[in-house]
């Protein structure tokens, strides 16, 4: 049985489940297009969010974050 999710953005990968370490926050993110959704986000329907603007609004960086085994 698998839970992955294929991008509703892209369709071209899988998302992927990441937590903010400082806060415990996750989110999920496609390496593909880097869409990135929240996680109050519906994975399977299209965001608005990209993993960049998600970290400068944030103020944090890739580093502060880790991936999370699906
Ligand atoms: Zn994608």
């Amino acid at each position: 049985m698998s839970s992955k999710i294929a991008c509703p953005h892209c369709g071209q990968d899988w998302l992927a489940a990441h937590r903010i370490k400082s806060t415990g926050e996750m989110f999920h993110t496609c390496p593909e297009c880097e869409s990135l959704w929240l996680a109050q986000q519906d994975l399977r329907q299209e965001t608005e969010n990209y993993l960049s603007e998600f970290l400068e609004s944030t103020g944090i960086t890739w580093g502060d974050t880790e991936k999370l085994a699906t």
